[in-house]
């Protein structure tokens, strides 16, 4: 049965192809034969542009690469180098500025070492104490740059032993004038005549043991703007007590930063007390009282510490001074900032 159906079916697929009349085969065949062709051309074109683009792909990137690879062997090495050379010419810029931020941050944070004090630049404001020290070096340097006060001015020294009187030029005429200023008032006041004497001014080298001791190095005496004072009308030697009680000396203090000087070891800064070591502390105490002792600082800055600027209006030291407006940051460990 199934076989027959099979027979049937393809006796009328013959049929079927029987059936066309031999015009409409023949038309039939060359219609596929066309279609056939042109699907074969077709498909042919399709590869060859296929290939062909393929091979204008690599043509344009072989021709690219020919054209551009030269003036790219030229110009990019060149262009590296230059970038190179650049890159390293900033690289070391910036290792140098690292550099120079670091000497400087050491310069800042070290400690002033014995052969040098971080101070010494602050002109007027140079800061000498048993913490902030200087070479023999420094001291010798200083000595060559001093006037001769007595020669200059008339400035008399009391003590004999000490030698003639000598100060840095700008500070001996603040001097003077001051000198001259207390003589008037003291005139003025008792009716007599006032004549201020030093008691030692600049120092080559340190005191002996007797009061206090000053090695070489570490004394105010060593910066050429200090001198101990005294006025013979009181006696001959220098005494705290003496002093702070006459009102010519308390004149002194009140009017000598109009003329730059300040009074360097007042009683409000001695500290709990004098002795060895001389105690400095963070807070600004000197460890010294000395009524006799003026330094000059600059009328600016001698005003800021006699008005108390930086004290809540009371007179100031020049340690704390310097340690509150930014020049120093340890007092104790001789760091500036
Ligand atoms: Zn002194």
């Amino acid at each position: 049965m199934f076989n027959n159906q099979l027979q049937n079916q393809s006796q009328s697929v013959k049929k079927h192809k029987i059936d066309l009349p031999p015009k409409k085969q023949l038309i039939f065949s060359i219609i596929c034969f066309v279609v056939a062709f042109s699907i074969g051309i077709g498909i042919s074109r399709i590869i060859v542009a296929v290939n062909g683009n393929g091979e204008n792909t690599e043509n344009i990137a072989k021709s690219e690469t020919a054209e551009n690879t030269p003036e790219k062997v030229e110009e990019g090495p060149e262009n590296q180098e230059k970038t190179d050379a650049e890159l390293e010419e900033e690289l070391s810029k910036k290792e140098e500025d690292l550099k120079k931020a670091k000497a400087e941050e050491e310069k800042k944070t070290t400690p002033a070492p014995a052969s040098g004090n971080c101070t010494e630049s602050f002109g007027n404001l140079m800061l000498i104490n048993p913490v902030f020290t200087v070479t023999t070096n420094f001291v010798s340097q200083r000595e060559s740059q001093l006037i001769d006060l007595t020669a200059t001015y008339g400035i008399r020294e009391n003590k004999s032993t000490n030698g003639t009187p000598r100060m840095l030029p700008e500070a001996a005429g603040h001097l003077n004038d001051m000198l001259n200023a207390y003589k008037a008032y003291a005139k003025q006041t008792t009716g007599h005549d006032h004549e201020m004497q030093t008691r030692s001014c600049f120092r080559s080298r340190g005191t002996s043991c007797g009061r206090l001791c000053f090695a070489t190095g570490t004394t105010d005496h060593h910066t050429g703007l200090t001198c101990d004072l005294i006025d013979p009308v009181y006696g001959t030697e220098l005494n705290t007590d003496l002093y702070a009680n006459h009102p010519e000396w308390q004149w002194l203090k009140a009017n000598s930063y109009k003329y730059g000087f300040i009074d360097r070891f007042p009683e409000e800064w001695a500290g709990s007390s004098m002795s060895e070591p001389v105690n400095i502390t963070e807070d600004g105490s000197t460890g010294l009282f000395e009524t006799w002792h003026y330094r000059y600082v600059g009328i600016d800055a001698a005003t800021e510490i006699a008005t108390g600027k930086y004290n809540n209006g009371a007179y100031d030291s020049l340690e704390h001074y310097l340690k509150a407006t930014g020049r120093i940051n340890s007092l104790t460990s001789g760091k500036c900032i």
